[in-house]
């Protein structure tokens, strides 16, 4: 029997020579081990302690190895990453997709929102907080966390509209006011259910992380129908009943202080997020603020959520400097921001205020993915879902700007190259992935007769 199976071996050796000299090059009848290597990056992954030189294989839309030196033979598609970082797919736990205030038939031509707005006041209605949930994916963002824009009478229109539709993996906070975010719906302590919270949170515990509260009672004196901590209090309520974090959008006042909320109503394992907003006590006469220590030593997670209005160097500078640097960074991107803020952005700042792009890449992947207790995301462990974002450092003269309308110089920003969200390749407008048009396929040179025929594609790697 050895013999046999050494006779054959020895025929198959013979004719993989003969052919092999007929041709010049051994012919590959066998099937890739990968269907994607990308080779020679820096690659960064805080979960497993990786920070050099590595090839990342995926096959079969997981992370098959990351080590040195994977052959290129065993993978179908290779990718030259050097001079370029690869990390896990960044998790940005402060996004809005969905309607938010917007009535929920706002696209309907009978919608209230077409009619005309008053001469005076606020506009009674209000257009869709949210933005396209992919476009996450050109900051190599692979999980955003929606922040409390739906609400439990909300949140199954956001999900069958965007989160089942999204190519990026969308989790959510849900608002504890059940009709959601924006538009006032957030000062109706009626609207607070605790029990419908907790219900919706369990129902889909696949996508709803945590309980979100915003804007809470920030300006008009306290009354009957509104006391102090309402919404703190309810929301923590649901976070208890459903065992999942509860995220603070807040804005102190005399009656409530940010120490209160941190050291006294926040449960460990609560976020604090929007850390760096104008409103909150960072420093007292130009050092940190010793609460904030207090408490991180009691586990509240700080949280950057940028957004239109939440972010002033004032704080943010002075603080990073002495060493405060919040947990988790994100973007709070909404239809307000979108076009200026982006994950890429804020971690650029954080970069030119001097943290190292190891810590960053901490701060984008392994943490917020404790933070909302999914410690599968943002890790190229073997196994998990193949995520991977391909990062590049610029080096140059940037200009950074906060919500106060000041700047800040820098040398360096941050791009994504590439985004690969469960081993497709989402995002690659320089064509890392992609070949020399010149030197495609000839089914790239086709002109297809019909839809459905041969695609005149380069390559026939899933892209979308
Ligand atoms: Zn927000």
């Amino acid at each position: 029997m050895r013999q046999t199976a050494h006779l054959v071996f020895s025929l198959a050796a013979l004719f993989v020579i003969v052919v092999g000299v007929a041709s010049a090059q051994v012919p590959n009848t066998q099937t890739p081990k990968y269907d994607l290597l990308l080779k020679k990056g820096h690659v960064i992954d805080p979960a497993n302690g990786l920070d050099g030189q590595m090839d990342v294989a995926v096959a079969v839309g997981r992370i098959a190895a990351v080590q040195k030196d994977i052959p290129v033979a065993q993978a179908a598609k290779v990718v030259d990453v050097s001079g370029l970082y690869v990390t896990p797919g960044l998790i940005d736990i402060h996004y809005h997709v969905g309607h938010g205030g917007a009535p929920l038939n706002w696209f309907a031509e009978d919608s209230t929102n077409h009619e005309v707005a008053p001469t005076t006041g606020p506009p009674e209605q209000l257009a869709p907080l949210g933005i396209p949930a992919d476009l996450a994916l050109q900051s190599g963002v692979t999980t955003i966390v929606d922040a409390g824009t739906a609400g439990a009478a909300t949140f199954l229109q956001e999900k069958e509209e965007v989160i089942d539709h999204a190519k990026v993996r969308v989790l959510a906070f849900l608002n504890i006011v059940s009709d959601g975010m924006n538009g006032g719906l957030e000062q109706s302590v009626d609207g607070m259910d605790v029990k419908r919270c907790a219900d919706t949170i369990l129902r889909y515990s696949d996508i709803i992380v945590g309980v979100k509260t915003a804007h809470y009672w920030t300006q008009k004196p306290l009354d009957d129908l509104h006391s102090t901590w309402a919404a703190v209090d309810r929301a923590i309520a649901c976070g208890e009943s459903a065992k999942v974090p509860v995220m603070f959008d807040f804005w102190p006042r005399p009656e409530r202080s940010y120490a209160d909320l941190i050291l006294q109503k926040a449960r460990p394992g609560d976020i604090h997020t929007h850390v760096f907003a104008q409103q909150f006590p960072i420093l007292l006469d130009g050092k940190i603020n010793p609460i904030l220590q207090q408490a991180r030593n009691r586990g509240v997670i700080f949280d950057v959520g940028h957004g239109a209005g939440s972010f002033w160097f004032r704080n943010a500078v002075p603080a990073v400097k002495q060493g405060f640097v919040p947990d988790s960074l994100s973007t709070d991107l909404h239809t307000g921001n979108f076009n200026v803020v982006s994950m890429s952005n804020v971690m650029s700042k954080f970069l030119n205020m001097g943290i190292s792009f190891a810590d960053l890449i901490r701060r984008s992947t392994v943490n917020p993915a404790r933070e909302i207790h999914r410690p599968e995301l943002g890790t190229l462990s073997v196994g998990a879902e193949a995520d991977i974002a391909v990062l590049e450092e610029l080096h140059g003269h940037f200009g950074y700007i906060d919500c106060g309308y000041a700047k800040m110089e820098g040398t360096s920003q941050i791009v994504a190259r590439m985004t690969v969200r469960a081993g497709r390749i989402l995002y690659d407008p320089s064509g890392l992935s992609m070949v020399q048009w010149e030197k495609a396929r000839p089914q790239y040179f086709n002109i297809p007769m019909l839809q459905g025929s041969l695609p005149a594609t380069a390559d026939s790697y899933p892209r979308n």
